[in-house]
């Protein structure tokens, strides 16, 4: 039997600043329809990695492919095409356009997908529908509680159906209650078929997700994949 391409395929990942050493040779696979937490104490790389699996950032050395594209031998426009169709983003603090409504916000989602006006704002109705804001369409993100910012954030990184979501801290912002929903509308994209990668801080979150790596210092220092954990040709 073959084995499916891996959504994400990290081997070596290096990424360096002046003088600070972010990512330091991270060896990844996430597989299609995994729901993996990634942990570890501040300045640990978890952004610095989120970034380079999202393409928003290139890696010093090593090999980054995602959904089978090796990211070093795409062209910048190639890079965007590539995101645009095939990942989206969440982050702590929602990263919405103040004064626009939420139905543009997450119209806009869709900017780089090349659909007309018409249609994106169809999706993103249906979208926001989707995560419960159906009756919100019009109200800016001023007229929004933290917990129904993040849902709109969450409607415009899904709206283009990316194969991998990437979440960085996003219940981050939230009371429990707020953040509580946002894991289970994260825990229902993932049983529809995304694959999702979610930063977090809240042990009882990482706990609660099927999989779980810890990074240290640039380097993953445990995973709950990882093959030696495994006990092979059990039943
Ligand atoms: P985490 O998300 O786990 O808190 P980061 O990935 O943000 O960690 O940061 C990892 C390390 O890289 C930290 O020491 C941080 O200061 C450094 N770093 C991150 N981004 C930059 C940057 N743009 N320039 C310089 N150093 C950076
Ligand atoms: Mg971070």
């Amino acid at each position: 039997m073959r084995t499916a391409i891996p959504v994400v395929e990290l081997k070596g990942a290096t990424r360096e600043y002046p003088g600070v050493v972010a990512l330091a040779g991270v060896d990844l696979t996430v597989r299609r329809g995994e729901l993996a937490a990634i942990v570890g104490p501040s300045g640990s790389g978890k952004s610095t990695m989120l970034n380079v699996i999202g393409t928003l950032d290139r890696p010093t050395s090593g090999r980054v492919a995602i959904d089978g594209h090796d990211i070093a031998s795409l062209s910048d426009r190639q890079l965007s095409a590539l995101r645009a169709q095939s990942i989206g983003f969440i982050f702590q603090n929602f990263h919405l356009a103040e004064g626009v409504s939420a139905l543009d916000n997450v119209a806009d989602g869709l900017l780089y997908n090349g659909v007309g006006l018409h249609e994106r704002r169809e999706r993103a109705a249906a979208v926001l529908d989707r995560v419960g804001l159906g009756d919100r369409l019009d109200h800016r993100p001023g007229e929004l509680s933290g917990g129904q910012k993040q849902r709109v954030a969450i409607a415009r990184a899904v709206v283009g159906e990316p194969a991998l979501l990437l979440a960085d801290e996003p219940t981050g912002a939230l009371d429990s209650t707020s953040g509580k929903a946002v894991m289970e509308l994260l825990r229902e994209l993932n049983a529809a078929g995304t694959t999702i990668l979610v930063i977090t801080h809240d042990q009882d979150i990482a706990e609660s997700l099927p999989r779980q790596v810890t990074m240290l210092d640039g380097r993953v220092r445990y995973d709950s994949a990882a093959p030696a954990d495994r006990v092979e040709g059990a039943c």
